[in-house]
C-alpha cells in the first residue's frame, strides 16, 4: 500500500500516476561498489550487510558488489547469507583472474567492465588495436559466460564518447560470447536527454541503436552526474526503451555518492517511477528511503546535504512566514507528497522569515494552550530582535523555550 491521501487525495490524482510503462525498469544499485569508491567513504562489511538488507526492501533487484579486498569479501559472504530477493553481482575487469575471484566468492552473475571509447584506449593501452582489445574482452566473456555458467553483464566504459561503429561491433561480439546485458555508462556524465541528440552521448538515439543494429537481450544506462543530468537521462533511457525493450536496467546509488560528482540517485529514480510512472512494484516501499539514507550516512561518514531531495533534514522544512502560513492551512500548498511517503518528516522551523502564525503555532505546540496576544507580540519581537542581532542559524528547541520563559509562557 502507497499512503491512503494519495490515493483519495484529488490534488495528488491529478499529478501522479498518470503516465504508465510498458518496460519493466530494473534497478541495480551501485552504491556498494561506484558509491564507494566516492573519495573518503569506507564501510564496515556489517553496514555494506545492513544496506543491502535495505536496498532489497526498497525493491532494487540487483546489488553490484565490490570483492577484492578481505572486507569486501566478508561483506559479500554476509550479504549472501541472507537470501535477499535481489540478484547480486561481482565488479570485474576484463581479466580472468578477476572472474575466477567472483567464482570464488559464490556469485552467479557479474559485470565486466571495459572502456569502449578511443579516449580510453589511447591512454590506457597506446600499443593495442582496438580489434585486440575487442578480442580480449569477447575471451573473457567466453569464459564467464560459457565455460563457467554466469550471467553477464557488459559495461562499456565511456560509451557516451565512443565510435558507434566500434561500440555496435563490441556489442554483436560480447553478446554472440553469452553476455545478457549491455551497460551504456556515461562514465563522464556528457550524456543528453533530448531525444533528437545524436550518437555518441544522446541517450534516447544509444537506447535506440542498441535495440535496432544489435543482438544484445537487455540494456542498461549508468549515468554519472558531472553536469547534474543524471536523474533526467536515467529516466530519459526508460523512456526511450519505453515499447521497446522488455526490460531496461538502472544503475544507481543512493544518494549520489560515487565518483566525482557521482552518479544518479536510487532514491530519486524510484520515486520518479512510482509517482510519475505509477510503477507500482514500489509502492509500500518508498517509507524506508530516509532511514536507508540515514544508514549509509552514519555507515559511511558522508554527509547529507540538508537540503538533498526526499532525504534530506530540510526536504519538508518550512521557515518563510508564507510558506509555513500555507504549510498549517494545508501541507499540499508546499509539499510534493506526505513527507511520511518516504519516511520523513515535516519541520517547521523559526527563523529570521518566521511570521505570527508559526510563532503561535510553536507556542502551542511547546506550552499546550493558545497565547494571550500581548505575548504572542512580545515573542515575535524577541525572535525579531535575535535576528536584527546578526543571527543567520534556525532557533533551537531550547532557546526558544528559554523566550518563552522569559515572556512568562512556560
Ligand atoms: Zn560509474
Amino acid at each position: 500500500m502507497g499512503l491512503p491521501e494519495l490515493e483519495t487525495n484529488p490534488i495528488y490524482r491529478n499529478i501522479y500516476f498518470r503516465m504508465s510503462l510498458k518496460v519493466d525498469p530494473i534497478i541495480d544499485d551501485t552504491t556498494l561498489r561506484d558509491g564507494v569508491q566516492m573519495p573518503g567513504l569506507a564501510v564496515s562489511p556489517e553496514d555494506a550487510a545492513e544496506i543491502a538488507r535495505l536496498l532489497d526492501e526498497i525493491g532494487v533487484e540487483r546489488i553490484e558488489l565490490h570483492h577484492y579486498q578481505k572486507p569486501d569479501k566478508d561483506a559479500v559472504k554476509l550479504i549472501q547469507k541472507m537470501g535477499l530477493n535481489a540478484r547480486l553481482a561481482g565488479w570485474c575487469r576484463a581479466v580472468k583472474e578477476d572472474i575466477d575471484d567472483a567464482i570464488d566468492c559464490g556469485f552467479e552473475e557479474v559485470g565486466i567492465s571495459h572502456p569502449v571509447s578511443y579516449i580510453h584506449f589511447r591512454a590506457k593501452w597506446p600499443d593495442k588495436s582496438p580489434d585486440d582489445l575487442l578480442n580480449r574482452v569477447v575471451e573473457v566473456v567466453e569464459y564467464a559466460a560459457k565455460d563457467h555458467g554466469l550471467r553477464v553483464f557488459v559495461h562499456g566504459e565511456d560509451s557516451t564518447r565512443a565510435d558507434w561503429d566500434f561500440e555496435k561491433r563490441f556489442i554483436n561480439a560480447v553478446a554472440e560470447a553469452g553476455a545478457e546485458c549491455y551497460r551504456i555508462c556515461d562514465t563522464v556524465g556528457v550524456g543528453l536527454s533530448d531525444p533528437n541528440a545524436p550518437l555518441p552521448n544522446g541517450i534516447p538515439a544509444k537506447i535506440r541503436a542498441i535495440k535496432y543494429e544489435t543482438k544484445i537481450r537487455d540494456v542498461e544506462i549508468h549515468a554519472h552526474d558531472d553536469f547534474g543530468n543524471s536523474v533526467e537521462n536515467t529516466i530519459a533511457a526508460v523512456r526511450a526503451a519505453n515499447g521497446i525493450w522488455d526490460r531496461i536496467y538502472l544503475s544507481t546509488t543512493f544518494l549520489g555518492i560515487g565518483e566525482r560528482a557521482g552518479n544518479a540517485e536510487t532514491e530519486k529514480v524510484i520515486m520518479n517511477l512510482y509517482l510519475h510512472y505509477g510503477v507500482k512494484k514500489f509502492e509500500g516501499k518508498t517509507q524506508k528511503l530516509t532511514a536507508l539514507a540515514e544508514l549509509i550516512s552514519r555507515a559511511t561518514g558522508y554527509v547529507i546535504p540538508p537540503n538533498k531531495a526526499i532525504v534530506g533534514a530540510y526536504a519538508f522544512a518550512h521557515e518563510s512566514g508564507i510558506h509555513t502560513h500555507g504549510v498549517l492551512n494545508d501541507p499540499v500548498t508546499y509539499e510534493p507528497y506526505p513527507p511520511e511517503l518516504v519516511g520523513n518528516r515535516r519541520k517547521l522551523t523559526i527563523g529570521k522569515h518566521s511570521g505570527k502564525a508559526i510563532i503561535r503555532y510553536k507556542i502551542i505546540e511547546v506550552t499546550g494552550k493558545e497565547p494571550d496576544p500581548d505575548k504572542l507580540t512580545e515573542v515575535v519581537q524577541e525572535v525579531k530582535k535575535l535576528y536584527e542581532a546578526g543571527r543567520k542559524a534556525s532557533l533551537k528547541e531550547e532557546e526558544f523555550k528559554r523566550i518563552l520563559q522569559n515572556v512568562g509562557l512556560l
